[in-house]
């Protein structure tokens, strides 16, 4: 029996489509956010109870409806937005041409709320099924608009039921939030849900891309994004966005498409970006894409049903080829580079533990199995044959052995020792070192604690009287200081240690110099970027603290006048000299008169020796075969007389070791690259040798890393060899 042909009555005919048009919440959300766009809105506020199914309020503050038009809003076809035929093309893209807010007020009760710049008041409005229900009402608002859902789907109990839990649709809802946010961003959006005072979701008038999806998907993937962006004329199309780099990967891929500004889905697009990224990542994990296309409105399938996230468009396949490429291109470029920005990971170990980091390791490791995929085939100790073979010393200083590391190894357990040999500070010593720090300003008079006073006993004269006879004069005996300051600085020091950090520097294989500034080093399986500039400038601050009073001096053969060198410096942009200084010359002289002041003490504490003439004659030997780069002498004299805090004797010492440290440190402002075909002796090639043979030696005992190299990027792990493993695995 042939069923009979009815025609259906016209409100379920409307509510079927509606329905079809708005399957869930999160399509209404996203609908009436575009509509808030397009009215220009700057800040959207979106409000959800249950999901979305019980109300949706959306608020903000755009151009408003006007009154005259308040009676049709929600009829199908109805659109401010096309005022001739020609202009369908131009939008046609945004696919519903007036159909939104018609079929949500066919499966819902929508009351609007409005304001524009020139009505006196707000206008209130109920629908239902695309009609006003009722007259307007006027009443109190700011300009924009506000369109409350409720009870979505209360006429359609099919698609009531297709719906998830509701806090599943909350989350969509969220979802589509927070993409409009990263997409409009200079915008700021908001989802919360109601009577929540903390929303899921909040972007901020000013924040960059990188700012939203920083709030949206968090700091692991903001700080690994590079920025893309790519056009092509034949095409018709424009790409612009961030994408995560090598470094970074989650579970599930994340592409945020937009085209031509509405929040869409392309799997084929989709699966060429995974391709792209496979040679990249570990497998089974997946890229962070945020994608903004914009396609020439004429190439877009208008045909796609609006429900259909899928887009199409002509040229796809040329297009997402194109995309694919750039992509690649992005990721090969930045693949050399990834490590820079890396985690800040430590040496899983003992962070806790004894002072005895050394035994406990060993002991550890002998005690756990060793399997292949951590086996280590170098061996930290082995010395390579070029340790033998110094380069030329181009400059012009002598060694002249202190009793400082030079001829000895400090090992950190002697530092401690000696810390704890020490006697309390003799207080009228202190004193006298700290009137002397402290007399700047004032005028030395004849009978004060002045240059001339060489009778002024030092710590170091007592200490030595009893044992200057029995021992040879040849090798010079190490004084104890007694100085509080000094103590004071050490344990500092020793307080501050970070104990992984440091059994690693202690056990490292030294892999090579990527520049003056960093280094690779390899320790047990992983492989680290450690800055030498921060690593070498803190030992030789150390070495400063803890031999402070016993160092050898580097005699310079030619006495260097402080005055030319405080002239260079001044003549350098770094040393920031403006007109309202002063003449130059006048500084410098003061430089040298002040430097000349402080001469004895800068000479008995530091080997800094300065002359009556007012030339410098020797610096301090801090590190056997060591002499540090002498275009940093001249901001060395100048940042003395300028940077040190002469008036508190342990912030002076403290400032000094400081700007020694930091011109005796590798640095790569001071070392220029040989051009090629220069002879491998030259000055400007010792660094290396410097780096690898002093200065990494000696960060196996010498040094204490302090806590904060292992956040502040001093040290970065960059591979770790059993993942390394991982990723061979795929080829
Ligand atoms: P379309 O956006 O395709 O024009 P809609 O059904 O989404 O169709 O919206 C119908 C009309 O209602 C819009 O053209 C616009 O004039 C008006 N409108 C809807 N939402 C807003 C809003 N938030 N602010 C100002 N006008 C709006
Ligand atoms: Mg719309």
């Amino acid at each position: 029996m042939a069923g009979i042909i009815r025609k259906l009555d016209e409100t379920v005919v409307n509510r079927i489509a509606a329905g079809e048009v708005i399957q869930r919440p999160a399509n209404a959300v996203k609908e009436m956010i575009e509509n808030c766009l397009d009215a220009k809105s700057t800040n959207i506020q979106v409000t959800v109870k249950d999901g979305g199914m019980k109300l949706l309020q959306i608020q903000d503050n755009g151009t408003g409806i006007r009154k005259e038009d308040m009676d049709i809003v929600c009829e199908r076809f109805t659109t401010s937005k096309l005022q001739t035929f020609e202009d369908l093309s131009g939008i046609a893209t945004y696919g519903f041409r007036g159909e939104a807010l018609a079929s949500i007020s066919h499966v819902a009760h929508v009351t609007i709320t409005t304001k524009t710049a020139d009505a006196k008041c707000a206008y209130r409005g109920s629908y239902s099924d695309g009609k006003l229900k009722g007259t307007l009402k006027p009443c109190a608002g700011n300009q924009g608009t506000q369109i409350l859902v409720e009870d979505l789907f209360y006429n359609v109990s099919t698609r009531r039921k297709a719906l998830k839990s509701p806090s599943e649709e909350h989350s969509r809802i969220v979802e589509v939030v927070s993409r409009y946010a990263i997409h409009n961003s200079g915008k700021s959006l908001c989802v919360k849900k109601q009577g929540e005072t903390v929303a899921d979701v909040r972007t901020l008038p000013n924040a960059s891309v990188v700012d939203n999806i920083r709030v949206v998907f968090g700091n692991a993937v903001s700080r690994e994004l590079i920025e893309v962006s790519c056009e092509d004329q034949k095409l018709a199309y424009k790409m612009k966005g961030y994408i995560s780099n090598a470094n970074y990967s989650v579970k599930k891929c994340i592409l945020v498409l937009f085209i031509n500004h509405r929040l869409v889905e392309s799997s084929a697009l989709k699966k060429a970006i995974e391709t792209a990224y496979s040679a990249y990542l570990p497998k089974g994990t997946h890229p962070f894409l945020y994608l903004s296309l914009e396609i020439a409105p004429q190439n877009i399938d208008v045909n796609v049903h609006p429900t259909k996230h899928e887009v199409h468009f002509l040229h796809e396949d040329s297009i997402i080829e194109s995309v694919q490429r750039h992509i690649e291109s992005k990721l090969l470029g930045s693949n050399s580079s990834r490590t820079y920005f890396t985690q800040t990971l430590l040496p899983g170990l003992s962070v806790s533990g004894g002072t005895d980091t050394k035994t406990s390791s060993t002991s550890a490791e002998s005690t756990e199995r060793v399997y292949a995929h951590q086996m280590v085939r170098t061996d930290c100790r082995s010395q390579k044959l070029d340790a033998f073979l110094q380069p030329k010393q181009k400059t012009n200083l002598q060694l002249e052995p202190g009793p400082g590391p030079s001829s000895r190894e400090l090992e950190n357990q002697t530092m401690q020792d000696e810390i704890d040999e020490m006697n309390e500070a003799d207080d009228a010593e202190m004193m006298a070192a700290l009137t002397e720090l402290t007399d700047v300003s004032k005028d030395k008079g004849e009978g004060g604690i002045g240059k001339n006073d060489s009778q002024r006993k030092r710590p170091r004269i007592e200490q030595q009287e009893e044992d200057e006879e029995l021992t040879a004069a040849a090798v010079p005996k190490r004084r104890v200081i007694k100085l509080t300051s000094i103590k004071e600085l050490r344990a500092e020091i020793k307080e501050n240690t970070h104990k992984g950090l440091q059994e690693m520097l202690q056990n490292h294989s030294f892999v090579g110099c990527v520049n003056p500034q960093w280094t690779l080093i390899q320790h047990h399986t992983k492989l680290y970027l450690v800055n030498t500039t921060k690593l070498s400038q803190e030992l030789f601050y150390q070495i400063m603290t803890y031999d402070f009073g016993n160092f050898g001096v580097l005699r310079l053969s030619t006495p260097a006048p402080l005055y030319d060198l405080a002239m260079l410096a001044l003549d350098c942009e770094e040393s920031g000299w403006t007109e309202e200084d002063g003449p130059k010359e006048g500084l410098a002289q003061y430089i040298v008169d002040f430097l000349k002041r402080k001469a004895e003490m800068l000479e008995d504490y530091f080997s800094l020796e300065i002359d009556q003439e007012g030339n410098l004659r020797g610096l301090p030997l801090l590190l056997d075969k060591y002499t540090p780069v002498m275009e940093g002498l001249p901001m060395f004299i100048l940042r003395m007389a300028t940077e040190v805090n002469w008036d508190s004797e342990k912030e002076c010492f403290r400032d000094l070791c400081k700007e020694c440290s930091m011109f005796y440190s590798i640095r790569k402002q001071y070392i220029l690259e040989p051009e090629s075909g220069e002879e491998q002796d030259s000055e400007a090639n010792s660094w290396r040798w410097k780096t690898e043979h002093i200065i990494f030696k000696a960060f196996r005992n010498l040094i204490c890393p302090p806590q904060t190299f292992s956040e502040d990027g001093t040290v970065l792990q960059i591979a770790n060899l059993p993942d390394l493993y991982k990723v061979f695995e795929r080829c």
